[in-house]
């Protein structure tokens, strides 16, 4: 605005300047034509013939007191009379434009630089004719009357009045400056107050509402764009709400889920983790992001998976290992591919479900099956072969018959505690699971002491003293007859691993937060890298020696079934050749 006012203001200067010139210019003109009129009057009679010595005193008279040079020409363009300088010394003035436009028969005038004066000097020239009354159509002039003043004289008063014009425009453009000032504040404060809220509002700060109720004088326009700002920030506050609400519970989900998830962009860098796949990976979540996946995923399947989800069209799934230093870890991977807002393709999610435990138990039933048919087939085997010599002749022979007939008998019998220990195990995992065993608070030592008994034949044929060590009051929440069995298959297990001659000991006592029940003996012992996987079903350390003795595999298992659903635990300590402690500990 300021600067329009000032182009207006300078157009204004200039064009009043310079009509005042044009005017000063013409009224002097005019007045020097009213001069020449009345200087031509006093040399007339001087001039036809021209007597130049009275005329040059007349000129330098008149010329001195009306500020005005004045010159006569000849016809022939020679000077005759001059009031400032002698005739003899100056130019022939013919080439002069005014002069030539005078002895025309016309009023000559021009602004030119005068070599004589030194200056800009403007010149008017009229004819001299003997006749006064002749007009311009009459016969060329006889000589010319030029009278010159500088251009100075013009400019001067011209100069006073173009300084005033100027102070004055300053001063106006001063004033009309600060009313556009003033004016363009009401627009621009209340634009500056929505600029600032807008920037707030791009850094990512909830959108303020203008309140504008203290701006007065506000302009409608500004209103209504104020108004139209505080609905948009007041409908993107809302948005935000709901995109950050969103965003929140998906952060959260992300954060809580089990399974590993990776955000992988196309250009095969991680864009983001959760806490479960940083652990997996072993990664910080933060460091990793805009990492390449090469330098994160160490696992070629894994990478390669990856890789086969970015380039592919529908979402894949595939089993995946990583080896890690405490053993293989089994995952199943899904890739789906994710797209932007515009429907193109930006990248793939990998979400990766820990199935190791599925597979050690799908492993476990596998060789569960495999043990158990193995376990089946040797004693049916045995059977059927001697039954087919029986039926090929043998039985005719009493003594062989005899004979075999007892190892058909051992046979069945070791086929028959297979399958009694199978059913006991699996009857006890289903009322367990059900919840059909019975606890009740009872005392341990009459239950104690029905195991010495019961095992009390085995202990005499090897000649074993069996101990009992348990306080009369000491009593368990206990399901007897299922408590019974498990101490009867340790210490049966300790008798059958004992040397002749040796000890065993059944203690039971009262620790601070349980009670503690150890079977000890001092036989072969059992090699530490067995202890992990004795209580697993069939599991033998010394399989030899376990068919040999009759053992089914199924006993330890048994007993570990049995105490956790007495809700305890059972473990075992074992020296090679020195001997080994059962403990179970019960919640008293
Ligand atoms: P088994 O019927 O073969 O005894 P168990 O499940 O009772 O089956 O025991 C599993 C294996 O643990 C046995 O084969 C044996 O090798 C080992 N074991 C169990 N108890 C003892 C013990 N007291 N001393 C040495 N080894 C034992």
């Amino acid at each position: 605005m300021v600067l329009i006012i000032i182009t207006a203001m300078a157009g204004a200067t200039w064009f009043s300047t310079s009509a005042l010139h044009n005017f000063f210019l013409a009224r002097t003109k005019k007045d020097l034509q009213i001069r020449a009129v009345l200087v031509e009057k006093q040399i007339r009679p001087f001039s036809f013939p021209p007597d130049p010595r009275k005329l040059e005193a007349i000129c330098r008279r008149i010329g001195a007191e009306s500020a005005t040079r004045i010159t006569i020409v000849r016809r022939d363009g020679a000077v005759i009379a001059d009031s400032v300088e002698s005739p003899q010394r100056m130019d022939n003035h013919a080439d002069r434009l005014e002069v030539i436009e005078a002895l025309a028969g016309h009023i000559g005038i021009s602004v030119r630089h005068s070599h004589t004066m030194g200056r800009e000097m403007l010149y008017l020239a009229m004819p001299l004719r003997p006749d006064a009354d002749a007009t311009a159509a009459s016969p060329a002039a006889d000589g010319v009357l030029r009278l010159s003043i500088p251009i100075t004289a013009l400019d001067e008063p011209l100069r006073a009045i173009t300084a005033d014009i100027i102070a004055c425009a300053i001063l106006l453009t001063v004033l009309a400056g600060l009313v556009a000032f003033i004016v363009s504040r009401r627009i621009t404060h209340p634009l500056e107050r929505m600029r600032i809220s807008a920037e707030l509002f791009a850094d990512g700060k909830p959108a303020k509402e203008i309140n504008l109720l203290e701006e007065r004088n506000i302009s409608l326009e500004v209103a209504d764009l104020a108004a139209a700002l505080n609905s948009m920030a007041n409908q993107l506050n809302q948005r935000l709400q709901t995109v950050t609400g969103q965003r929140n519970q998906l952060e959260a989900v992300f954060a809580g889920m089990v399974e590993a998830v990776l955000v992988v962009d196309l250009g095969e860098r991680i864009v983001n983790l959760n806490q479960a796949a940083s652990l997996l990976l072993n990664v910080d979540a933060n460091a990793a992001q805009g990492k390449p996946i090469l330098e994160i995923l160490r696992n070629n399947d894994l990478l390669d998976f990856v890789r086969r989800s970015l380039a592919a069209r529908h979402p894949l799934e595939d089993e995946v290992v990583l080896r890690k230093s405490d053993g293989e870890i089994y995952f199943q991977a899904h890739g789906a591919i994710y797209r932007d807002a515009d429907n193109s393709r930006v990248g793939a999610l990998i979400v990766l479900n820990d199935i190791t435990r599925l597979r050690l138990l799908q492993n476990m039933r596998r060789d569960f099956v495999a043990n158990v048919s193995h376990e089946l087939r040797t004693p049916i085997t045995a059977i059927k072969g001697f039954v087919e010599t029986l039926q090929d002749g043998a039985v005719s022979c009493p003594e062989d018959a005899g004979r075999f007939l007892a190892i058909i008998h051992r046979h069945a019998d070791r086929l028959n505690a297979i399958v009694e220990d199978l059913l006991t195990l699996s009857r006890i995992e289903q009322e367990e699971t059900d919840g059909d065993i019975a606890l009740e608070q009872g005392a341990l030592r009459p239950v104690l002491q029905n195991v010495c008994e019961t095992c009390g034949w085995q202990t005499r044929s090897k000649n074993i003293t069996l101990v009992l060590d348990c306080p009369d009051t000491l009593s368990a929440r206990i399901n007897g007859p299922l408590l019974e069995q498990a101490l009867s298959n340790l210490v049966v297990n300790a008798i059958k691993y004992s040397p002749e001659n040796s000890e065993i000991i059944l203690t039971a006592t009262a620790r601070p937060d349980a009670i503690r029940i150890t079977v000890s003996d001092s036989g072969v012992g059992i090699a530490k890298e067995h202890l992990p996987r004795l209580f697993e079903r069939f599991y033998r350390s010394d399989k030899a020696r376990s068919r040999k003795l009759g053992g089914t595999g199924l006993g330890l298992a048994i007993v570990k079934h049995i105490v956790q659903a007495h809700h305890g635990v059972v473990r075992v300590d074992s020296t090679p050749a020195r001997g080994t402690t059962f403990t179970i500990e019960l919640t008293p």
